[in-house]
């Protein structure tokens, strides 16, 4: 009940400003963005890397109201790629991006989103390594799917993420499977009306297993993005099904949430990628992993209590 109450602040400036300037925020934060700077971020990458775990990188920042903001999400990924460059990891951190961020929800968004991404796919590809489009609210998905195509063009590696929770979902997975593409699937993270999306758990997670299908029997890459152990063993099972090798699809986690998990897939030999967040820009995505789990949010207030 709580997870719809606290998408809905996550898109009031007022909330922000007060969650933003509570002492105890920040020790809060850290636990799901593990830092501010590329110059924070990089021993991350390194440590993680170093036990055997793959990562996609997330500068965080979103709902942006000018093109110079736009421009400067642009540059703060090619910031991050020409760190990488020298680390020589290759697609072993590939980057997650969120198109409103490189402006498409702004004037001629579309064209703008599409002119500041290309650069950073460019410059992925050219360290051997890619991008994944991330999925927001239903209404930015058909662009974000014809920037996804216009990408493939040149950089068929590009991928996208499509969200369980959405009925559109399972004809955009068998297109998406039928041509190849790298996708990830998730359960979806934003407050989504009744006449779109799924409302209730067990409805998402049945739609889950059925896109998953779809995504294990086709020609293209799966993506899992889920901490679910129910969805965990499905995958396990259905990519043996469907004679997948343990590098044909790969597993994705948060970073901060199910870390063990994390390791004790890889030491299976999976290939298991953490989605690692970083920047000062950090509300919108904490407060979507505060509505995915009401104990995260009482852990906050908690904090806020015993500090205040
Ligand atoms: C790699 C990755 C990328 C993602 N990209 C997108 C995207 O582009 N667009 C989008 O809409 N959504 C995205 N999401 C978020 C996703 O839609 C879900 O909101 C989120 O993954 C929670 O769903 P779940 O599958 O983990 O299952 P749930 O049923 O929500 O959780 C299963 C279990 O995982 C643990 N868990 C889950 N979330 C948390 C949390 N926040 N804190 C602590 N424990 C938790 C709990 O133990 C819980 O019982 C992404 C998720 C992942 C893992």
């Amino acid at each position: 009940m709580l997870g719809p109450v606290i998408l809905a602040a996550s898109r009031s400036d007022r909330m922000r400003r007060l969650i933003s300037a509570a002492p105890v925020t920040k020790q809060v934060v850290d636990r799901f963005i593990p830092g501010e700077t590329v110059g924070d971020i990089v021993p991350i990458i390194k440590d993680l890397t170093a036990k055997g775990l793959e990562l996609t990188m997330d500068v965080v920042g979103e709902d942006i109201t000018t093109p110079e903001q736009a421009t400067a999400a642009r540059d703060a990924y090619l910031e991050l790629i020409d760190q990488l460059k020298d680390l020589g990891l290759g697609e072993r951190v590939e980057m997650s991006v969120k198109l409103s961020m490189f402006g498409q929800a702004l004037e001629d968004g579309h064209e703008l989103a599409l002119a500041n991404v290309r650069p950073v796919v460019e410059a992925a590809a050219a360290i051997g390594t890619t991008v994944t489009l991330d999925a927001e609210d239903h209404t930015t998905l058909d662009s974000m799917f014809a920037i996804h195509d216009e990408l493939r063009k040149d950089f068929p590696q590009t991928g996208c993420v499509i969200q369980a929770y959405l009925f559109r979902t399972e004809a955009d997975a068998r297109r998406l499977a039928a041509n190849g593409s790298r996708v990830r699937i998730v359960k979806g993270a934003y407050k989504e009306p009744a006449e779109v999306a799924y409302q209730q758990k067990p409805e998402i997670d049945k739609a889950y297993v059925r896109v998953l299908k779809i995504l294990m029997e086709g020609e293209g890459y799966p993506m899992i993005g889920s901490h679910d152990p129910r969805l965990i063993s499905i995958t396990q099972e259905l990519a043996r099904r469907a004679g997948r090798k343990l590098d044909e699809y790969e597993f994705q986690m948060l970073y901060g949430i199910r870390s063990d998990e994390h390791l004790r897939l890889a030491a299976e030999g999976h290939r298991m990628r953490v989605y690692t967040a970083y920047g000062t820009d950090w509300y919108g995505y904490f407060m979507r992993r505060l509505a995915e789990k009401p104990a995260n949010l009482q852990f906050f207030l908690r904090s806020m209590v015993s500090k205040g």
